[in-house]
């Protein structure tokens, strides 16, 4: 019997052996192509021979030392390169383990930012509908995943949440895409208006946003005009780049591709490309000032802030990912799992949207195209996609619809960006297959 406590107590998974390249292989030696890196992580496949260098070089040097005490030559190095080429202002890293851990840093410096600022009546959140920031209690809150939030919502603090900017449900019939999208970021400047200019604290929202909605990108000009709102009333713009942060999309940092910066920003998973549990808060010098000039002590912490193994991982992969052309790879190979994408699924009577950027791409099933009616989300088709999928040997990464009926169920790709044309060929053929598969057998 296992001791391990797995998350869905009634499917136990099976032990993973090995990693080469975009495959894991089970103890039994079946090979899983990974469709989605995980969620989103495995940027750059299983067995880096750089990363695996870069890890065993430091551990030999140097495992840990306390940021209590010390810093570290790879937590400086990683910083000065993430800087680098990080869009806008953003001047200082703040190094945590996890997605969850930079989002919960995200909001703890806003909060403290205006305190030091003299300006303690801030406090309020908006974030969007179908986005998800992490699962502790403090960013669980801001997220706009609401069957996530359920259980827990007593224990939660309050959250405004407007509409995402998700063109395929939300744009009205002979509305162009730019009024679209002026008229949801506009619902930003109307929440700021309900509950006080002057006790807005931060805008949170995904770039690109991930596993709750499948790779949704927002329409252009939807950022720029978040940007002014925020920059009108005083309100800081913490972009959640966790799924879609580090080359995912094409760019490093996914908001470059909106021509905007953000002031704080969070990033994990391909950070470590899963080789080491990283992330990281990205912050402005006018921030990092205010607390510098003020009380010079941030108020949060975490043991294993900026370990050096860790951040010497991931220096070789924001290497790679910059210096070594993988991020464009991505752009690339994105465009062209999109259009084999399209090719298999075009005329799908039930894909009614195929989205994203770079290699990260959604497919929302719909049980009817013309009117977009989603499949009812008691079939769980989501999960029986996934199961199917892993059967054949496809790691993809489904989620559900929302009871609502204004999501349907999705499937999100995220794979390494070292995949081939031919493994773009054996992605589309097994989840094909699979998606059939389901949809054969549900009720007509
Ligand atoms: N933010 C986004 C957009 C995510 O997709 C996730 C994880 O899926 C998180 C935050 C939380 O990251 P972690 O699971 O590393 O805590």
């Amino acid at each position: 019997m296992s001791h391990v406590f797995p998350r869905h107590t009634k499917s136990i998974p099976p032990l993973a052996a090995l990693g080469e390249g975009c495959y894991l292989i089970d103890e039994t030696g079946k090979r899983y192509f990974d469709g989605s890196g995980g969620a989103a992580v495995s940027c750059l496949g299983h067995s880096d021979p750089d990363v695996i260098a870069a890890i065993q070089e430091q551990v030999g040097k140097l495992a840990f030392a306390h940021t209590g005490f010390f810093s570290s030559e790879p937590a400086e190095d990683l910083a000065n390169l993430l800087i680098e080429h990080a869009p806008g202002a953003l001047d200082r890293v703040y190094f945590v383990s996890g997605g969850s851990e930079a989002m919960e840093s995200a909001l703890k410096l806003a909060r403290q930012y205006f305190l030091e600022i003299g300006e303690p009546q801030r406090r309020h959140v908006i974030a969007r509908r179908q986005s998800y920031h992490g699962n502790t209690l403090g960013v669980l809150a801001v997220g706009g995943n609401m069957w996530r939030r359920e259980p827990f919502s007593p224990l939660l603090m309050d959250a405004s949440h407007i509409s995402p900017c998700y063109e395929y449900r939300g744009r009205a019939e002979g509305e162009t895409a730019f009024d679209y999208s002026q008229r949801v970021a506009n619902e930003l400047e109307a929440e700021i208006q309900r509950l006080g200019p002057d006790s807005v604290m931060a805008f949170v929202a995904e770039p690109v946003v991930g596993a709750t909605a499948g790779a949704v990108p927002p329409v252009a000009g939807y950022f720029k005009r978040v940007r002014e709102i925020c920059d009108q009333y005083g309100v800081l713009l913490i972009l959640d780049e966790v799924m879609c942060g580090m080359g995912r999309t094409g760019t490093l940092f996914a908001c470059e591709q909106d021509g905007i910066a953000p002031n704080i920003t969070a990033i994990a998973k391909g950070l470590g490309a899963g080789y080491q549990p990283i992330g990281a808060m990205l912050c402005t010098d006018k921030i990092y000032s205010a607390i510098e000039n003020g009380s010079g002590f941030f108020q949060h912490g975490h043991t294993y802030i900026g370990h050096p193994v860790a951040a010497a991982a991931a220096k070789a992969v924001v290497t790679k990912l910059t210096k070594g052309g993988m991020a464009a790879r991505a752009m690339d190979m994105g465009g062209r799992l999109q259009t084999a994408l399209e090719d298999r699924f075009g005329q799908h009577p039930h894909i009614g949207d195929i989205r994203g950027r770079g290699l990260f791409r959604g497919l929302e099933l719909v049980k009817d195209r013309e009117t977009k009616v989603p499949f009812s989300p008691e079939l769980k088709l989501h999960a029986k996609i996934k199961a199917a999928a892993f059967r054949a040997g496809l790691i993809c990464y489904p989620m559900g619809g929302t009871v609502d009926g204004n999501i349907g169920d999705h499937v999100l790709l995220a794979p390494p960006f070292i995949l081939t044309d031919d493994q773009i060929g054996e992605v589309v053929d097994k989840l094909s297959g699979a998606i059939d598969t389901v949809l054969a057998g549900i009720p007509a």
